[in-house]
């Protein structure tokens, strides 16, 4: 992961920080994740290969934007889809470091303009469908709301979910949400299929508090690192964007978190590699 050159070549794998945490209902903390997990993601603990055999500190094509350097007088959202925006237009793919879970809705919004036919694949403790949350519609418990009501994506599966209310049941049926539910396990892995481009929305509190305690919303009960992996190494379908969201490092443990965020980002890179090159 080299730092932005001035020339990106087409068709290079791009990291963007997306340090965002105004919509989180509960705590703040994530718009301090991106330089965290990009701290574990080259920590010599361990090294920059990925499982599936890539070496990732000598892959071309993978670079490192930075993150969004806020405007205060400018629509953060609008920003965050702008920058986004650039990155598609040029060719390019990308993996977005949130932030919290708000920032998928304005990142989609440029998937969009891209990709009339996109798919997305959201892990998460919460199906995050709720038509406002304390008076937020964009609000980090929204996004998925926003995103479906404006036809944004043509399908979304949602997989970890353990937290549904009776209104974000309704709001599922609504849009066609297609849940998997923590307590009917993943066994879903082996029949889902997707046709076309999918986008990856990847909130770590998916996983179990107990291996990634790291986030605001402890939800036990919850996937394990090594099914995250799994999902990502063996979901059958096209990866083309994804991002990793709602790590918070005042919630963390001796870095146990962001090195479960960096390992993933690893997985996913090598993921979108396979798939797109
Ligand atoms: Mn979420
Ligand atoms: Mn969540």
């Amino acid at each position: 992961m080299k730092p932005i050159k001035d020339n990106i070549q087409t068709g290079s794998i791009c990291v963007l920080g997306i340090g965002f945490d105004q919509n989180s209902s509960f705590q703040k903390g994530p718009a301090l994740a991106p330089n965290r997990i990009r701290e574990s993601y080259f920590s010599s603990s361990s090294n920059l290969w990925s499982e599936k055999g890539l070496d990732l500190g000598s892959l071309h094509l993978l670079y490192d934007l930075g993150n969004i350097d806020f405007k205060t007088d400018v629509d953060p959202f609008n920003q965050i889809t702008n920058s986004a925006k650039a990155v598609l237009d040029q060719g390019n793919h990308m993996i977005c470091l949130g932030g919290d879970h708000s920032i998928t809705f304005p990142v989609i919004k440029a998937y969009a303009q891209k990709y009339d036919c996109l798919n997305i694949l959201h892990l998460d403790a919460h199906p995050d469908l709720y038509d406002s949350l304390d008076g937020n519609i964009y609000s980090h418990a929204c996004p998925f709301a926003r995103i479906m009501e404006k036809k944004l994506a043509k399908r979304l599966v949602q997989a970890g979910i353990r937290t549904m209310t009776g209104h974000q049941r309704e709001q599922a049926e609504k849009f066609g949400v297609e849940v998997k539910e923590m307590k009917d396990g993943i066994d879903w892995l082996d029949e889902l299929e997707f046709e076309g481009p999918v986008y990856l929305s990847l909130d770590l509190d998916c996983l179990d508090p107990a291996f990634a305690p790291g986030v605001s919303h402890h939800e036990p009960g919850g996937m394990t690192t090594r099914q995250v992996i799994d999902i990502i190494h063996r979901l059958k379908g096209k990866i083309i964007g994804a991002d990793i969201v709602e790590y918070n490092p005042d919630r963390d443990f001796a870095s146990m978190t962001s090195m479960v965020a960096a390992k993933l980002l690893k997985e996913i890179i090598t993921r979108i590699h396979e798939d797109t090159i």
